[in-house]
């Protein structure tokens, strides 16, 4: 039995952590299951999961597999179902990671995820029109409406955002939210304790059904069929369908074809990157709410344009970036410099620091001198060709940690000697050609996002 494995694993536990941790961190738990890797407690609040998710993990997913229990994830279900009150900028502060999702039944939806904090940019447009679309719940123009893109781009945002919308305009309909991993848990718990008739009809009854994060499903086979006929039964009976997940429906490796194929019906958009100037929008929109909690702490352009230069990958990274600073700054009372920041964040800007490569280097100078890769690489003397070619060198020495005879191969297999004159050479010629440095320093912000 599972539950045993639990309490095996929970005993060990109160070793490895001692005994007030256990007190109030693990014995709180409401061991649910283990599932496919995936471990299931019922916890008290979202603040709750996200603390134990931080600090307590690695130890419970090693005294689970210690006690026979196959563990690679930890999933956090709220124990009730009440109304979560709009998260405190206080709660914010310790919330770092993902906060925990659940049906909009119980009415629970993160507060902060609503249209009017979704700051809409060139990048996510598309995707934020389309799901405003949705929400007015009208006639159901597009099915399902799959929105995808990397990590921390928005997506559950926008979903939460129309399942806010709906619940506010259209009290009457039947919303549904919830992770795909939830309703594998949920599929596989109706399975064991023969309820699969009840499972079918809750999912049956809603009026819209949004599943975030699908990809978790790919290679669970039967919680894939599950899903599949969960998903044609509402589309055939015109029940709107919003899906999110990390890449396009035919990119998720493991989902099986008809699924996908299911999956590119309706309206597919993704999320983009981010860019620049969007970054430094949902900088200023955070800057505001901040000000009202935190009156008396400043923070200069120079840091936003900073923040948004350097953490560019992860929306939700950059949040908590801002988030730190301002608590730090308030905490010490001072003022918040580039200075101040690069102390308080260097963690996240170490981790941050984009990695350039080669390639990419190769790329992005044969583009912006309109030169074919192959001529780049090749025997061409030209200097048309052997100009941008020392700048690619110079470039490589600068952003990686490639040496000289390595780079000297990974152009068309050229001597170091080459590489170190070439290097060379545009140092000099960065003192004497304006036109020179400007597109060289062009480049390295192109290269370093
Ligand atoms: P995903 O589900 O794509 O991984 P989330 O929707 O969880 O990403 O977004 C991560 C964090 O970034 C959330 O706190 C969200 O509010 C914030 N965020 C992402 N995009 C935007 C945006 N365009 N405007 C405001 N906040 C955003
Ligand atoms: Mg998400």
């Amino acid at each position: 039995m599972e539950d045993q494995g639990w309490g095996t694993a929970s005993a060990s536990l109160r070793a490895v952590v001692g005994d007030n941790n256990f007190r109030t961190w693990i014995e709180p738990l409401d061991f649910r299951g283990a599932i496919e890797g995936v471990v299931t407690f019922g916890v008290p609040t979202s603040f709750f999961g996200n603390y134990i998710r931080q600090n307590f993990s690695e130890q419970i997913l090693e005294q689970l597999n210690n006690s026979g229990v196959s563990a690679s994830r930890l999933n956090f279900d709220l124990l009730d179902s009440v109304v979560k009150t709009p998260t405190t900028l206080d709660q914010d502060l310790h919330v770092k990671s993902e906060s925990i999702e659940h049906g909009v039944r119980g009415g629970k939806l993160d507060s902060r995820f609503k249209f009017e904090n979704f700051v809409v940019g060139k990048p996510n447009e598309l995707a934020h029109a389309a799901a405003r679309r949705v929400a007015e719940g009208r006639d159901v123009t597009f099915n399902p409406l799959f929105l995808y893109g990397g990590v921390g781009l928005g997506k559950t945002h926008l979903m939460h955002a129309i399942a806010w919308e709906l619940q506010s305009n259209q009290s009457n309909l039947n919303v549904m939210y919830l992770s795909a991993e939830q309703f594998m848990y949920r599929f596989v718990q109706a399975l064991r304790e023969r309820k699969m008739m009840d499972f079918k009809e809750l999912f049956r009854s809603v009026d819209v059904l949004m599943v975030d994060d699908v990809q978790f499903i790919a290679g669970k086979d039967s919680t894939q069929e599950e899903f599949f006929h969960t998903f044609n039964a509402l589309v055939d009976q015109n029940k709107q369908i919003i899906i999110s997940a990390d890449r396009a429906p035919g990119e998720i490796k493991d989902l099986e074809d008809r699924i996908a194929s299911r999956l590119q019906c309706g309206l597919v958009v993704d999320l983009h990157p981010t860019t620049y100037e969007l970054r430094i929008g949902i900088l200023q929109s955070k800057i505001e709410m901040y000000h009202a909690s935190y009156p008396g702490v400043e923070i200069g352009q120079d840091v936003v344009e900073f923040l948004a230069h350097r953490i560019s990958s992860n929306v939700r990274i950059l949040e908590g970036a801002l988030t730190r600073l301002f608590a730090f700054a308030s905490l010490v009372g001072r003022e918040i410099t580039i200075e101040l920041t690069k102390d308080c964040l260097s963690d996240i800007l170490r981790a941050t620091d984009r990695k350039v490569t080669v390639e990419e280097i190769q790329r992005k100078v044969s583009e912006h001198y309109n030169i074919r890769l192959s001529d780049m690489l090749g025997p061409k003397r030209l200097r048309t060709f052997a100009r941008p070619r020392q700048i690619a060198m110079y470039l490589c020495k600068q952003l990686t940690t490639r040496s000289l005879p390595e780079i000297g191969r990974r152009f068309g297999g050229r001597d170091h000697t080459t590489v170190m004159h070439g290097v060379r050479r545009i140092e000099e010629l960065q003192e004497a050609d304006h036109q020179i440095s400007e597109d060289i320093d062009m480049l390295k912000r192109a290269l370093q996002g």
